[in-house]
C-alpha cells in the first residue's frame, strides 16, 4: 500500500503517497487509541459522488469526542479533504480512508499532551468480499471470539483498538476457510461481522440486532431507510445464534462490503443456500443509489 503514486491529505498538506510518513514513536500505533472512517465514492453520471459524507463526518467526530480526542479541524475541512483526496487522485470512484491519530508526542499513556494529527488517503477498491460472492452469497461462521462489551470498548467509537478483535475472528474464520465471521456479544446474542452489520429475513420481514456492542453504520441505515421505502417491515431486536441458521435470507452490509449475501453459517446453509429476492433487491436498489441512478435520495450524493 505505501509504495505508489498518488497524493494523501496529511495534516492540510497535499503530499506525495510515498513521503505521507509518521515517526515510529506514533502513539496510535503503540496503543491504538485513534478514530477512522470508511467512506465510498462512487462513479455517477454527474462525476464521482461521495455516499452520506456528512453521516461518515459526524461518525468521525463523534467517535473523536467519544474517545476524548481534541481534533484541531473542524467537520467542513474533514469534508473537503474526503473531496480533495478523490479528486487529486482523479478517481472515478474510491474508497476513502479519513483518520484522526496522536502522534509522537509522548509515549505515556496521558494523552493529554500528544496532538491529533489526520489524514485522509482514497485509492480504488473493488467489491470488498469479493466480486463473485455478491451474486452467490459468501460462507460465514460464528466466531469463537466475542464481541466487544460495550463497558470495555466504545462500540459507538470506530476506533482503531477496536478492530483487533475483529481480525482476531476474521483471522480465525478464514484458517477455517470461511469468508468471514459472526460475532456474538458477551450475552451470546448475534451483533455483527467484523466489518459488518448483520440482516436477516425471515417471514417477509427484515430483522437486525439492535445496536448495543454493533457499530451504528450508515449502510445498515441506509438498508432501514430502502427497505420500508419498498413496504418491508424493519424489526431492530435481540436475536439469537439459531434464528440465523433459520432465516430466510441474511446478508451483511457495510461500507467496504456493500450488501453482501449469507449462503451458509456453520455448514448450514440459509434459506436456499444462495442470494434470496429480498437481499437481491435491496442489494440491486443499493447499487442505484450509491450510484445516483435513482431519483430517490439524490441527497445522499456529494459530488466531488
Ligand atoms: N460494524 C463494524 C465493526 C464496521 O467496521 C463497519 C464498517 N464501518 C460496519 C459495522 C458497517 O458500518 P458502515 O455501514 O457505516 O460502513
Amino acid at each position: 500500500m505505501a509504495d505508489r503514486e498518488g497524493l494523501i491529505w496529511h495534516n492540510s498538506q497535499i503530499v506525495q503517497w510515498r513521503n505521507a510518513q509518521t515517526h515510529v514513536l506514533t502513539h496510535t500505533l503503540h496503543y491504538g487509541m485513534g478514530v477512522f472512517e470508511g467512506v465510498r465514492a462512487y462513479k455517477t453520471e454527474r462525476g464521482p459522488a461521495i455516499f452520506r459524507l456528512r453521516e461518515h463526518t459526524d461518525r468521525l467526530f463523534n467517535s473523536a469526542h467519544i474517545l476524548g480526542m481534541k481534533v484541531p479541524y473542524d467537520r467542513d475541512t474533514i469534508d473537503e479533504a474526503q473531496r480533495i483526496a478523490v479528486r487529486e487522485n482523479r478517481l472515478d470512484s474510491a474508497y476513502i480512508r479519513p483518520m484522526f491519530y496522536f502522534g509522537p508526542e509522548g509515549m505515556g499513556l496521558r494523552a493529554d499532551n500528544l496532538d491529533v494529527h489526520c489524514i485522509v488517503a482514497a485509492w480504488e477498491w473493488g467489491s470488498y468480499l469479493g466480486e463473485e460472492n455478491m451474486k452467490n452469497g459468501i460462507r460465514v461462521r460464528v466466531s469463537s471470539f466475542t464481541r466487544h462489551h460495550v463497558n470495555v470498548t466504545m462500540c459507538r467509537a470506530k476506533a482503531n483498538g477496536n478492530y483487533m478483535n475483529s481480525m482476531m475472528a476474521l483471522q480465525e474464520a478464514m484458517r477455517d476457510g470461511y469468508d468471514e465471521a459472526l460475532m456474538l456479544d458477551a450475552q451470546g446474542y448475534v451483533m455483527e461481522g467484523t466489518g459488518e452489520n448483520v440482516f436477516l429475513v425471515r417471514g417477509g420481514v427484515l430483522y437486525t440486532p439492535d445496536l448495543t456492542s454493533a457499530l451504528d453504520g450508515i449502510t445498515r441505515k441506509t438498508i432501514m431507510t430502502l427497505a420500508r421505502e419498498l413496504g418491508i417491515d424493519v424489526v431492530e431486536k435481540r436475536i439469537t445464534r439459531d434464528e440465523v441458521y433459520i432465516a430466510d435470507e441474511a446478508f451483511f452490509t457495510g461500507t467496504a462490503a456493500e450488501v453482501t449475501p449469507i449462503r451458509e453459517v456453520d455448514g448450514r446453509a440459509i434459506g436456499s443456500g444462495t442470494r434470496g429476492p429480498i437481499t437481491e433487491r435491496l442489494q440491486q436498489l443499493y447499487f442505484d443509489v450509491v450510484h445516483g441512478r435513482s431519483e430517490a435520495h439524490l441527497e445522499w450524493l456529494t459530488l466531488v
